[in-house]
């Protein structure tokens, strides 16, 4: 089953990398009363280097395919599965 969050817009170029770019973003994303603080599930202080590679991975995958597709080399070197 497809929830909501899991849903990718006209605009993305390459799907699976806007997936990823939504899991990444689930579990790392501001704590919601303390920006200097971590949210549950990360142990990094805000904005921890998840945060930013699903910031990147969200505009890579909307961008011209030639970019997602070196955005997806990059993530994976970086240790980070592009999966849905
Ligand atoms: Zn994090």
């Amino acid at each position: 089953m497809i929830t909501s969050s899991r849903r990718v817009g006209e605009d993305v170029t390459d799907p699976l990398l806007a997936r990823t770019a939504t899991r990444l973003a689930d579990r790392h994303h501001q704590h919601p009363d303390d920006a200097g603080r971590w949210a549950a599930g990360c142990t990094q202080a805000w904005p921890c280097p998840m945060s930013q590679w699903a910031v990147r991975a969200g505009a890579a995958a909307r961008g011209p395919w030639h970019e997602a597709w070196t955005f997806r080399h990059d993530i994976l070197a970086a240790g980070i599965t592009v999966a849905g």
